[in-house]
């Protein structure tokens, strides 16, 4: 009955690999050179069965770049709120 249509937009979980993800955000944990740094509120895909969040390759590295630039002012533990650029 169907007519093959697939929406591309939704992931299918590929840890659980039964869940499909579904747009919302997640708290991400960084290390980077003796720094640990919390970004709460960032923009994922999200398992609607295990919760497993999928952040975007753009916004992944957007955090390491404000990670290694917080690690070079000498922060040893930071945490902050996703603010979108
Ligand atoms: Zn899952």
């Amino acid at each position: 009955m169907g007519r093959g249509f697939v929406e591309e937009e939704i992931m299918r979980c590929l840890i659980c690999k039964r869940g499909s993800t579904e747009p919302g955000t997640t708290t991400v944990t960084l290390e980077r050179d003796g720094l640990i740094m919390v970004i709460k509120g960032v923009p994922a895909q999200v398992c609607e069965n295990c919760a497993e969040a999928y952040v975007d390759e753009k916004v992944a590295s957007e955090l390491l770049t404000s990670a290694e630039a917080a690690a070079k002012s000498g922060a040893k533990v930071e945490i902050r709120e996703y603010v979108t650029a």
